[in-house]
């Protein structure tokens, strides 16, 4: 019999990455009570993996950029699937997100005269991505930590939600449990702010952290009542190690590409001759990542599915300055000096450019009181997110839904909670934790990152998908015959239970999108629809099993239509 704790709190914040903890704060800076709860320590998020940067418009080292180039670049980029409203809220705040982080403490690298340093990212017109070293993601989550420790927030980061708790379509809580010893908690609260990251881990390769990205965001969201928007956008980074196979699809930096790391086949072509005679390896990813590929689908690739990058001509001080976190990843996972050999890569999940539905003005959903933030938001990538802008999504967002919750907890003079919603909660664990199966939960979860491996990856077409969402199928009447057993070492099996069926769902979602999507924009190929349908600008957005509707998007601004006409954002250089 495990014990359960009830927690009460005007906001709930359900995740500690980037997303969450600048919401957390913004609350705790108004004085309004705030609980933030997360799945994994709090300095040890997926933010913290960041490397390249964070952009705004500072034009601290070209004056001529602005926020409304800002815009025009990121609305390019998605091929015309972002949000016009939600990316003028981003870039236009985005100078105002640098700010809050320097007023945090954020040790961002700045010039001799005390400018803060701004490098091209792929795509930008100008210099306009701030950054921290290449350890940009760590340094804003410290950043962020210590601003939240500071203001005394509240933060539980060994509690897995498992369900949010609404009735009549207002939510009022949520449900979880403790990963060392199962405790239980039950969580009132007036308002909640989903900030739990995206779903590439349904992927067998992915850059994400292990056990986070499981799909939690998809599942937690549509079993309260609200929508997901465009699943099937995700972006595929070119080079993720293939071994070792619990680290499979740990990024392998695009600066060894920049530096001048060579793209061979198993028959040792360069092969990106080509796909892109011109820019060769400093191609842009989703080229290289579709160049990449087909290589290994046609038969061109390594025996063991992926293709070679080699920076072994480069000189040994070359790599030794420029790539020493390459040079010391691949040393500690492989053994390998990378001096000497190069190493094998593969196309990797990378991004959820998709996510929940919301509003653009405060990332409101279809429920009340519940909101997304973050990567688990939609809204501002379309189909190819712009190196950068994420991180700045986190800081605009965490901000503006901070605030906005602060209001709503405050205008609410009375909650209807249900306590049967809490019971369906409560009886979904204790249910779980009776099954002594045969069926392991990681096994089932290998089998659903295989099916959308084999056909969701970088080229999709309707004959894989359907075949995926049979296997899905199967894979899914397996569950019946779960084991799940809870030890001493802690609830890590019941967590992997409740990863696996986010898993499944987010799986769901993507293949029935993807196959909605005939066309090829940005991200997604359709090798049976090559061609990108005018007609298909529009968000898919996914209510459940079978339940899709298009959504039109609001025309460019003539302001940012213009500037988008005049730029050719095609020959910068890559820097991530
Ligand atoms: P996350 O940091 O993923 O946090 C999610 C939180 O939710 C975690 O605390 C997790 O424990 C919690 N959670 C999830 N499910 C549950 C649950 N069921 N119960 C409780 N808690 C839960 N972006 C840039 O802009 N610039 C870059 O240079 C850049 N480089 C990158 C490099 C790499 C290798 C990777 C992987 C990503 C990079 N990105 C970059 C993307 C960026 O890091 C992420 O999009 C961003 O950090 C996501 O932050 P988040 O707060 O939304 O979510």
């Amino acid at each position: 019999n495990v014990p359960e704790r009830r927690l009460s709190t005007p906001v709930l914040v359900i995740g500690t990455g980037g997303a969450g903890l600048r919401a957390s704060i913004e609350l705790a800076e108004r004085g309004v009570g705030v609980l933030a709860v997360g799945k994994r320590p709090r300095t040890d998020a997926h933010t913290t993996l960041a490397a390249g940067g964070i952009n705004a418009a500072l034009g601290t080292m070209d004056p001529e950029d602005s926020w409304r180039q800002h815009a025009a670049d990121t609305i390019k980029e998605s091929y015309l699937l972002a949000h016009p409203e939600v990316v003028r809220i981003v870039t236009e705040n985005a100078a105002r997100g640098i700010d809050d982080l320097v007023r945090y403490g954020m040790p961002f690298a700045r010039e001799a005269d005390g400018r803060i340093s701004q490098r091209f990212f792929g795509a930008h017109t100008w210099r306009r991505t701030a950054f921290s070293g290449d350890y940009t993601g760590l340094e804003i989550q410290r950043t962020l930590v210590h601003r939240a420790t500071e203001l005394a927030v509240p933060i539980l980061d060994t509690v897995y939600i498992t369900r949010l708790l609404v009735r009549d379509n207002v939510v009022f809580g949520a449900y979880g449990f403790d990963l060392n010893d199962g405790t239980r908690y039950v969580i009132h609260a007036d308002a909640v702010i989903l900030a739990t990251g995206g779903h590439t881990r349904i992927w067998r390769r992915t850059s994400s952290r292990r056990d986070e990205n499981t799909g939690d965001t998809f599942r937690l969201a549509v079993l309260a009542g609200a929508r997901v928007r465009d699943p099937e956008l995700v972006q595929f980074h070119p080079s993720g190690l293939l071994e070792p196979d619990d680290a499979a699809g740990t990024l392998v930096s695009e600066a060894a590409r920049g530096e001048g790391g060579h793209l061979l086949n198993a028959r040792g072509e360069r092969f990106m001759r080509r796909y892109d005679p011109e820019r060769m390896e400093l191609s842009t990813r989703d080229r290289v990542a579709l160049a990449a590929f087909t290589e290994i689908r046609e038969g061109r690739g390594t025996a063991k599915g992926g293709v070679w990058l080699d920076v072994s001509h480069l000189p040994r001080e070359t790599i030794m300055e420029r790539l020493p976190r390459v040079h010391q990843t691949l040393l500690e996972l492989q053994m390998l000096d990378i001096t000497e050999k190069p190493i094998e890569i593969a196309p990797t999940a990378h991004y959820s450019m998709g996510g929940v539905w919301v509003r653009p003005e405060d990332h409101s959903t279809d429920v009340e009181g519940l909101y997304a933030i973050g990567e688990a938001a939609s809204g501002l990538h379309g189909a190819n997110r712009l190196g950068g802008n994420s991180l700045i999504e986190l800081l605009v967002y965490g901000r503006i839904t901070g605030a906005a919750a602060a209001s709503y907890s405050a205008s609410l003079s009375a909650q209807q909670r249900s306590s049967w919603a809490v019971e369906e909660a409560r009886r979904e664990i204790d249910e779980l934790l009776t099954r002594d199966g045969r069926e392991n939960v990681r096994v089932l979860q290998r089998g659903v990152r295989d099916i959308m491996t084999e056909h969701a990856g970088v080229v999709r077409d309707e004959t894989g998908l359907l075949k995926g969402l049979a296997e899905l199928d199967a894979v899914e009447e397996r569950f019946a015959d779960l084991g799940i057993h809870p030890d001493i070492a802690g609830y890590q099996d019941l967590a992997h239970a409740f990863d696996v069926k986010g898993t499944a769902l987010a799986a769901r979602a993507t293949l029935e999108a993807a196959l909605e999507r005939r066309e090829t924009r940005g991200c997604h190929n359709r090798s049976d629809y090559p061609a990108l349908d005018p007609d298909l600008r529009v968000n898919l957005v996914w209510a459940g099993p079978g339940k899709i509707e298009r959504e039109e998007l609001p025309p460019v601004p003539e302001e940012i239509a213009s500037l988008m006409r005049e730029v050719d954002t095609s020959g910068h250089k890559l820097v991530e």
